[in-house]
């Protein structure tokens, strides 16, 4: 239950935490100097150039938290308060959680859940028609004789892996699908595909590598299972995919 709460809070929690631990370190600095010498000219001005900085970066973050709720308008706003996350709020939370030994995977599914939460909410109301389920290659049982990479209706649907089941998901909900081997395919298939809303399945650092590579794009984030170990006989829990598609018809 602990682990399951902290999956959900910790990456808010190490930005808001990033931002005070700056914001003290400014306040400090400042009145440190202030009240030793008085502030000169050169210094006012670098201060006053820091102190747009920290609110530049505490409101975007705001914007941020606003956005998990409601849409964020106009979409310049949006695109910026995106390009944020995954450059500036991603990075801040993994060192302050790098100093501080947090566990690197919770962190990122608490990266992911964050995501999540922006991505339904700019959603709501909207009937997207090109969405893009985006799978690993490592839920393919690894003795199949066909190599299923980027169109998945190449599978024979002989039903010894999970591929046959999330074709026919695709098929009944009629979503593209398509299986990569990297990262490079993955972000081919969607070049070529410019989804409005991609469903993406893989282990939590390939998917917060995709979801932050692929930050202009609508990303709902799904992690894999992995039984057998990373890399090799992945599975995924179809009800989740399938919730996740049906948000955003
Ligand atoms: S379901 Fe498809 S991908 Fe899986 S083993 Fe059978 S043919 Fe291969």
């Amino acid at each position: 239950m602990k682990e399951d709460y902290l999956n959900v809070i910790k990456f808010p929690l190490l930005v808001s935490l990033s931002l005070a631990v700056i914001a003290a370190a400014f306040f400090g600095l400042v009145f440190g100097s202030y009240f030793k010498l008085g502030l000169s000219a050169s210094e006012t001005v670098i201060y006053i150039v820091l102190f747009a900085i920290l609110a530049i970066l505490v409101a975007s973050w705001v914007l941020n938290l606003f956005s998990t709720h409601s849409r964020i308008r106009p979409r310049w706003l949006e695109i910026y308060a995106k390009w944020m996350l995954v450059h500036i709020y991603y990075n801040l939370a993994s060192f302050l959680g790098y100093i501080t030994f947090q566990k690197r995977q919770q962190m990122q599914e608490s990266f992911l859940n964050f995501n999540n939460e922006i991505v339904l909410s700019a959603a709501k109301n909207i009937n997207h028609t090109n969405i893009l389920l985006l799978l690993p290659h490592c839920l393919q049982n690894s003795k199949c004789k066909i190599r299923v990479t980027a169109n998945i209706n190449d599978c024979a649907s002989c039903g010894k892996c999970e591929i046959a089941e999330l074709k026919a998901l695709a098929e009944k909900l009629s979503v593209k699908a398509a299986v990569a081997t990297g990262g490079s395919l993955a972000r081919k298939i969607i070049r070529d595909v410019m989804p409005d809303v991609i469903v993406a399945v893989a282990c939590h650092r390939d998917l917060t590598d995709g979801v932050r590579d692929a930050w202009r794009f609508p990303t709902f984030g799904v992690l894999n299972e992995r039984p057998n170990g990373p890399c090799f006989e992945t599975c995924v829990s179809l009800h989740t995919i399938e919730f996740a598609i049906r948000k955003f018809q």
